[in-house]
């Protein structure tokens, strides 16, 4: 019988404990005991809902504090020397400072550095290595765990990240392949603890099998395997690979001494094939058909199809599982309570995805007919994505899938009839204009003096202002005095932008707790959940839109604030968008049609909105997108499609302004040489970026050397997420070198990013230089 297990399941707990409990910890509400009590129970629970499921393992090691990346640096000893101070009398403040700067005990220091988590929206802190870097095993913690669930009656599965993709993470001075002899005695190490404790299974992830790895990391995998397999020859590892199809690693992976890999079959479904193919007689092949990192209840049916000939063959040498850790989905549906029936019918948080998992055991286990009395049912495409490329045909499963309704498993396809091809539509996207013919209309226009300052969309999110967002989600005050307060905010951002001196105002975003949310919110197709939390980093979640039926804009969604805020001034007010590819990616979206097709459907809505705003007379719209990057896909050789489409979506959004409006857009990242070929055909006149920590990678893909950027750009000169007001001078020394580099009449004056997290005290002070600093400049070089 084919068996159940999951690589991970969310840590934040139903009800988001663990964010409370840590933010009480950090603040001195709570002890350290306290905090760790939660952090047992969350544990408990967790165990306790894979168990009630009948998963025969349960995962350990997947609870973190803050991140599980950060775990295993601390596993492996990997701290840098300025976290060392106060360490020996308080681990887990140590671990707090490594995350994030700060904890109750120890000084201050510069925290980790954080990134993406591959293509998702999960956040690890980088690993440091130095060039003499040395690892020392510290297996406290996750023995600890280990032992706990199994005092509670529960076969542990320890879940570690593998050596290859450890290192791959982390950053080092020199080359990080170096290390890996040194690493790897730690590994043995600890496969050696975990055999002594009595564990059996352990799973071991090595997603970097799913990049297109360089030919020496390719070639390190067999020894690797080799040498950490010998130390404990019972032990028996699960390698597990996610988010991306293995191609050209497909037969390394299978080839390891390995008792069993895990693919994940959301993503490459096609795989399944020569997964089998590759699959060693006694070796166990783990099925990822759920997806992780959506929300929709799966079709379990067309599973259940593709899956009866192998689960025949493998028998529980067949271990059905979602496609990764539960990690990126939200834990509990039967907490929610914002949604209809109809609606959460069609949904699957983790706890859920247990249950499924349950289901499809079960359904390859009888030979009972299905539901629709042939045994076979579904064909449709649900579990799949994106849609279409993943169908009964292409998992060469002997047997032909027939198509049925699921109305039986609780799921209606979505309508799909009236959508044009996204080609077509895209075909038209770009501006009649070229740049060099819109700039000097646009220069005329706006009479901007040369270094023009702005700022990138969001002022302070005050308490009061929080307060008063509450107080009208609760219904403790009218609509009318909710939209008085959010003018009252705007009209006194506009009066210090003014003082500042600034000459591109912004109306400051005070309307919107979130730049995804609040567009989701005024487009129709989207739906929000009461508690779909998922992790972002450390104690913050993020509650992503569910993107549920086609995407349409029923009535303009910032025309009236922008128009307000420019009533109250003389300069340019820019107005302020979340770009498609943005809200596409930060919400979950549909399954049953290719991601293209939605982005598409936003980039209508928001090209609307973009026309509305012109026609109201803002001449100067922001476009964010920020998630731009994030949405790459893994392999270079899905490059092409993606940005095919994506920087298609945003051009359509303004392709019918006029030339004299000018369009910018914003991304908050800075290492864009990967991507700059997309970010030059987005033909946005003006791109503000976040730079101030990195001016020299920038300006190396920016400046005249490599051809340049051909539009207006905006160097961030000060970072926005730390609380120090940067020195007039500093600025004044980062300018003068900036347009070294960028030519003068291209280039903007402003900060990395939007300030919403700032006070108004920093903003003040900082805004203040800037604007002097730009004055300087300018001064000298007039
Ligand atoms: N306009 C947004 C803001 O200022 C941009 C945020 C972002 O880049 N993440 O807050
Ligand atoms: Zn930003």
């Amino acid at each position: 019988m084919a068996q159940t297990h999951i690589l991970g399941y969310p840590r934040i707990g139903a009800g988001r404990e663990l964010k409370r409990a840590l933010e009480a910890y950090w603040r001195g509400d709570i002890s350290q005991s306290e905090l760790e009590a939660v952090g047992a129970q969350i544990r408990r629970d967790n165990w306790q809902a894979q168990k009630d499921a009948g998963l025969n393992l349960v995962t350990v090691g997947d609870f973190a504090w803050y991140d599980q990346v950060l775990n295993h640096t601390l596993m492996f000893g990997a701290v840098p020397a300025r976290f060392e101070q106060g360490a020996a009398d308080n681990k887990l403040d140590q671990y707090f400072r490594l995350a994030r700067g700060r904890a109750p005990s120890g000084a201050p220091v510069a925290a980790s550095a954080m990134t993406k988590w591959f293509d998702t929206n999960y956040h690890y802190l980088v690993p440091e290595f130095s060039g003499e870097q040395q690892f020392e095993l510290d297996t406290e913690w996750l023995l600890a765990e280990v032992h706990e669930a199994q005092t509670l009656g529960h076969i542990a599965k320890p879940v570690i990240i593998g050596p290859l993709t450890f290192l791959w993470l982390g950053r080092a001075e020199g080359e990080r392949l170096p290390l890996l002899p040194r690493l790897l005695a730690c590994y043995e190490q600890l496969l050696q603890q975990l055999a002594a404790a009595g564990v059996q299974w352990v799973q071991i992830d090595e997603p970097i099998l799913g990049l297109d790895l360089p030919q020496p990391w390719r070639s390190a995998f067999a020894d690797t395997y080799e040498r950490i397999n010998r130390v404990a020859p019972a032990l028996k590892l699960l390698l597990a690979t996610y988010f991306s199809p293995l191609r050209e690693n497909l037969s390394l992976a299978f080839g390891l001494p390995v008792t069993g890999v895990h693919i994940d079959c959301v993503r490459a479904p096609q795989e399944l094939p020569a997964a089998l193919d590759a699959l060693g007689d006694q070796q166990v092949l783990s099925v990822g058909v759920l997806n992780g990192r959506n929300v929709w209840r799966a079709d379990l049916a067309k599973w259940q199809c593709q899956l009866k000939p192998v689960a025949e063959q493998l028998g529980d040498r067949l271990w059905l599982s979602a496609s990764c850790s539960l990690l990126h989905c939200p834990v509990d549906l039967d907490t929610e309570d914002k949604l209809p029936a109809e609606q959460l019918q069609k949904l699957a948080y983790s706890r859920q995805k247990l249950e499924e998992l349950r289901q499809l055991q079960t359904r390859l286990t009888s030979t009972a007919p299905g539901p629709n009395g042939t045994g076979l049912s579904g064909g449709h495409l649900v579990g799949a994505s994106p849609a279409g490329e993943s169908d009964a045909a292409n998992c060469a499963v002997s047997i032909a899938c027939e198509a049925g309704s699921h109305s039986t498993d609780g799921y209606t396809p979505f309508e799909a009839d009236s959508r044009d091809s996204v080609a077509a539509a895209l075909e038209n996207s770009w501006r009649p204009q070229s740049y060099t013919e819109r700039a000097p209309l646009q220069r005329s226009r706006w009479q901007l003096p040369l270094l023009p300052t702005t700022t990138i969309g969001s002022f302070p999110q005050t308490d009061l202002l929080r307060q008063v967002r509450r107080q009208f989600r609760s219904g403790e005050i009218g609509e009318q005095d909710y939209v008085d307060h959010l003018r009252a905010e705007i009209a006194e951002a506009i009066r210090r932008q003014e003082i500042f001196g600034l000459d591109v105002l912004v109306h400051g975003e005070a309307e919107r707790n979130d730049m995804v949310e609040y567009f989701g919110e005024q487009l129709d197709g989207f739906v929000h959940t009461g508690n779909g939390w998922v992790q972002s980093y450390g104690s913050r979640c993020v509650k992503p839109p569910i993107i549920f039926g086609d995407i349409s804009r029923p009535q303009p969604m910032t025309v009236e604030w922008s128009s307000y805020a420019q009533s109250l001034t003389k300069k340019p007010v820019k107005g302020m968008l979340t770009g498609p590819v943005t809200i596409l990616n930060w919400s979950f979206p549909r399954e049953d049609i290719p991601r293209a097709e939605s982005c598409l459907q936003i980039a209508r809505a928001l090209q609307q909105e973009v026309l509305d705003l012109e026609a109201a007379g803002i001449g100067i719209i922001q476009i964010d997108e920020p998630a731009l990057r994030e949405g790459v896909p893994l392999r270079a050789s899905e490059h092409e499609n993606y940005f095919a489409w994506a920087v298609a979506c945003f051009r359509l959004t303004c392709s019918e302004v006029r030339p004299e409006t000018q369009i910018h857009t914003h991304m908050c990242y800075s290492n864009f040489n990967a991507i700059m070929d997309a970010i030059v055909a987005l033909d946005a006149d003006v791109i503000t970026i976040e730079s101030a920590r990195s001016d020299l990678r920038l300006l190396r893909a920016f400046g005249e050397e490599q051809g340049g950027y051909p539009n207006e750009i905006g160097p961030g000169i000060y970072d926005i997420h730390s609380p120090n007001v940067p020195a007039r001078e500093e600025l004044v020394a980062r300018l003068r070198k900036i347009a070294g580099v960028i030519p003068l009449e291209k280039l903007w004056v402003n900060p990395d990013c939007g300030l919403k997290t700032r006070s108004w005290a920093e903003v003040g002070s900082s805004l203040l230089n800037m604007v002097e600093a730009a004055r300087t400049v300018r001064a000298e070089l007039a």
